[in-house]
C-alpha cells in the first residue's frame, strides 16, 4: 500500500457500528444498571458544585476567573492552579458522556429523561457562531499557555455524538456540525497554532490532541475527508510544538534511547491521535511511529492490562506489585485500542481490549459497594491509600483506595470508570463490508443492525468470559444470505459447534443463507495456561481471565458521601506472599483453578485456590519462581 503514490487515503480495515446498535445483555446489563443506581448515576449528586458549575454557558471563564476549588487535596500534582479553571468541564462531559450511554443503552426511562434534557440544556449555550465551549468571547481560540479550549469541546462532544447516534436527532447533529466548523475556522487548518502554549505544563491543551476523536467520528459519519485531514494536522501541530507531555511526539518516537515518562492519561489516549493521522494520511513516517509507540506500550503493560497511571510513567517498565495504574488509563488505553482495531483490523488488540476490560478493569472495580479503585496495582497487598504500604517521600498518596468519587485527589477516574462498559460494548461488533459482520469482542451483547437494507438481530448469549460457550440467535426480516466472523480467541485450544465454519485468520467464519429464525452454539475450549509476565513472574490464565489468590481483609469505612456511597480501605489478614514451583500442576474446576505453591514464609508446598483476578479486592496474581 505504502509504495502506491495514489493510494493517499487508505480505507479503514472495518467500520464501526453506530452507537446504540449493540445493546448490553446479560451480566455486562447488570452491572451497568448496577452503576446506574451506583456510582455512575449519583455523581450529580455526590460532588454537586462540580456537575452543576455553569461552565459551559453562564459561568464561561474569562480573563479574571479564579481557580476552583474543587475540594481535593491537591497533593502531588506538579500542574499549578490553571488547570483547575478548566477542570469542572472535564468532569461533567466526560461523566455525561459515561452517563449518557449507559442509560440509553439500558433504557433507563429516569435517566434517559435526564439525559435528553442535559443536551437540551447544553445545545442553549452554544453562540450563534457555532461557539459551544467554557472561553468567554475576549479569551476563545487566543492562548499562549495552559487552556482547555480543545479538551472542553472534545469531552462535551463526544457525548453528543453518542447520543446523535441513537436518537437520529438533526438538532443534535446541526450543533455538533456547527461548534466543529467554528474549530476549524478559528483554528484553519495549517495556517494556525492551536497547540502553542508556552514551556510550562499544559496538561488540557496536550488533552485537547484528543479533539482526533470527534474528528474522526465525523468522517466514520459522513466520510467527509476534512475532518480526518484536520486531526492529521492536529497530531502534526501537536508533535511540533513544546509540551510537557511529548511521549506521543516524533522526535520523543524516533529517539531510540527515549523511554515513555509522561502522565499515564496522556500517554494512552494520544495513541488514537496517531492512529487517525496514521490511517488519514498513511504516511510512511507515521506508520513506523505508531508500531514503534506500540512497542513501548506493551513495556508499560502488566499481565491483566493495567498501564502504568501512577501518575506518571518516569521510564519504568510494568511491574505486578511496583507499578500502580489509574482507572482513567485503563479506559483510555481500551478506547485507544479499539479504535485501531476498527483501522487495521490487527487481531491482536481484540485479546488486549478484552486483557483490559475484564481482568484489570473489573479487577480495580469494588465488587460488593458501587467504588473503584483510583490507583491499583495487579498484586495488591494493602488498599489503605498507597500502593502496598510504599512510602512516597513528597506526597500523602491516597490513591490506592476504594471511592465513588475519590474527590479527595481528583474526580477524573469515576467518570472514566462509567464510560469504560459503554465503550466496549460499542467495540464488540464492526462490519467488514455490506455482508459481513464481525464479533470482535466476546461476551453478552445483542447486535441490531442492516445487512443490504435487510434488519438483522444478533443475540450472543453467554456467561463469557465466566463461560466460554455461547449461543448466537439469529432474528431477520427475511432468509438472508451474509458471512458471520467470530473471533477465535488465541487461547482456544479447540472448537465445538454445530454450525458448519471455517478458520480464517484467526476468525471462525461462517458464511451461508441464514433464516429468518436462525441459532447456533459455539464453545470455544481451553486448559490452564501459565504465563510469564516481562519480570519473570507466572500468573495463571483461563480463557480470557487471570486467576489470582485472594488475600482476607478487614475493611474500614473512611469518608461518606451519601448513604450506601462510602470510600473503602482494606488490610490484610494473615497475609502470606506465595511462589510458583514448576511442579505445581494446575487443575481447573468450577471456576477455581486449584494449585500447588510455596508458602514464603514457611517455605511450606501448600494447596491453593485461585479465583477469577476480577472478583478479587486484595490478591496476588503473579508468582516470583523459587
Ligand atoms: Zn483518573
Amino acid at each position: 500500500m505504502e509504495s502506491c503514490a495514489d493510494q493517499k487515503q487508505e480505507a479503514d480495515k472495518l467500520q464501526p457500528m453506530p452507537f446504540g446498535s449493540i445493546k448490553p445483555l446479560g451480566w455486562i446489563k447488570d452491572q451497568m444498571q448496577k452503576d446506574v443506581n451506583g456510582f455512575v448515576g449519583n455523581l450529580d449528586r455526590l460532588v454537586p458544585d462540580l456537575i452543576n458549575d455553569p461552565i459551559y454557558g453562564s459561568g464561561r471563564l474569562a480573563k479574571h476567573s479564579k481557580a476552583k476549588d474543587l475540594g481535593n487535596l491537591k497533593e502531588g500534582d506538579a500542574a499549578g492552579d490553571e488547570q483547575y479553571k478548566w477542570w469542572n468541564s472535564e468532569t461533567q462531559s466526560n461523566w455525561w458522556d459515561g452517563y449518557v450511554r449507559n442509560v440509553l443503552l439500558i433504557n433507563d426511562s429516569i435517566g434517559v429523561q435526564k439525559v435528553n434534557n442535559y443536551v437540551r440544556r447544553i445545545l442553549e449555550t452554544q453562540d450563534a457562531d457555532g461557539y459551544l465551549g467554557i472561553y468567554d468571547t475576549e479569551l476563545r481560540y487566543k492562548f499562549q499557555s495552559e487552556n482547555g479550549e480543545l479538551w472542553a469541546k472534545t469531552t462535551l462532544l463526544r457525548g453528543l455524538l453518542a447520543y446523535y447516534e441513537f436518537t437520529n436527532d438533526q438538532n443534535v447533529w446541526n450543533a455538533i456540525v456547527k461548534a466543529v466548523d467554528n474549530v476549524m475556522l478559528n483554528y484553519p487548518i495549517n495556517q494556525s497554532n492551536p497547540f502553542f502554549a508556552g514551556k510550562d505544563f499544559s496538561g488540557g491543551v496536550a488533552h485537547g490532541l484528543t479533539f482526533t476523536d470527534v474528528c474522526d467520528r465525523m468522517y466514520q459519519i459522513t466520510k467527509n475527508k476534512k475532518y480526518r485531514e484536520y486531526a492529521t494536522f492536529l497530531f502534526r501541530n501537536f508533535s511540533e510544538n513544546y509540551s510537557s507531555e511529548k511521549d506521543i511526539q516524533l522526535h520523543s518516537i524516533f529517539d531510540a534511547t527515549y523511554k515513555l515518562q509522561c502522565h499515564g492519561v496522556h500517554t494512552f489516549e494520544h495513541l488514537r491521535p496517531l492512529i487517525v493521522a496514521a490511517y488519514s494520511s498513511n504516511e510512511v513516517e507515521l506508520r513506523k511511529a505508531l508500531s514503534i509507540y506500540l512497542n513501548r506500550l506493551k513495556q508499560v503493560t502488566t499481565i491483566t492490562g493495567g498501564a502504568i497511571g501512577d501518575e506518571w510513567i518516569a521510564g519504568r517498565s510494568a511491574h505486578s506489585t511496583h507499578t500502580g495504574y489509574e482507572y482513567c488509563s485503563l479506559h483510555e488505553l481500551l478506547d485507544s485500542y479499539a479504535l485501531l482495531f476498527q483501522k487495521s483490523g490487527e487481531i491482536e488488540m481484540t485479546e488486549m481490549i478484552e486483557r483490559i476490560f475484564y481482568n484489570a478493569a473489573q479487577g480495580a472495580r469494588n465488587p460488593n459497594y458501587s467504588a473503584i479503585a483510583y490507583l491499583k496495582t495487579d498484586n495488591s497487598f494493602e488498599m489503605l491509600g498507597t500502593k502496598n504500604g510504599e512510602i512516597e517521600p513528597d506526597r500523602k498518596q491516597t490513591r490506592y483506595k476504594y471511592s465513588p468519587v475519590h474527590q479527595d485527589v481528583a474526580v477524573c477516574c469515576s467518570p472514566n470508570a462509567g464510560r469504560i462498559t459503554p465503550y466496549f460494548v460499542q467495540n464488540m461488533w464492526f462490519k467488514e463490508n455490506d455482508n459481513t459482520l464481525v464479533a470482535a469482542l466476546l461476551g453478552p451483547n445483542k447486535l441490531e443492525t442492516t445487512i443490504r437494507n435487510t434488519k438483522v438481530e444478533i443475540e450472543e448469549i453467554t456467561e463469557y468470559p465466566y463461560q466460554n460457550k455461547f449461543q448466537f440467535k439469529i432474528k431477520a426480516e427475511k432468509p438472508i444470505e451474509f458471512t458471520l466472523k467470530i473471533r477465535k480467541p488465541v487461547w482456544a485450544t479447540s472448537i465445538r459447534t454445530n454450525e458448519k465454519y471455517r478458520l480464517e485468520n484467526g476468525f471462525v467464519v461462517i458464511s451461508k443463507e441464514f433464516k429468518s429464525i436462525d441459532n447456533f452454539e459455539i464453545e470455544f475450549l481451553t486448559e490452564v495456561k501459565i504465563l510469564e509476565d516481562q519480570n519473570g513472574e507466572k500468573a495463571f490464565a483461563y480463557g480470557a481471565l487471570l486467576y489470582a489468590l485472594p488475600i482476607e481483609a478487614i475493611e474500614q469505612k473512611g469518608k461518606k458521601y451519601a448513604e450506601n456511597f462510602d470510600d473503602v480501605y482494606y488490610k490484610p489478614v494473615n497475609f502470606a506472599e506465595f511462589y510458583f514451583h514448576t511442579s505445581c500442576t494446575p487443575i481447573f474446576q468450577n471456576g477455581i483453578i486449584g494449585v500447588s505453591m510455596k508458602n514464603k514464609g514457611t517455605n511450606q508446598i501448600e494447596e491453593v485456590k485461585l479465583i477469577p483476578f476480577s472478583k478479587t479486592i486484595l490478591r496476588q496474581v503473579s508468582f516470583k519462581q523459587n
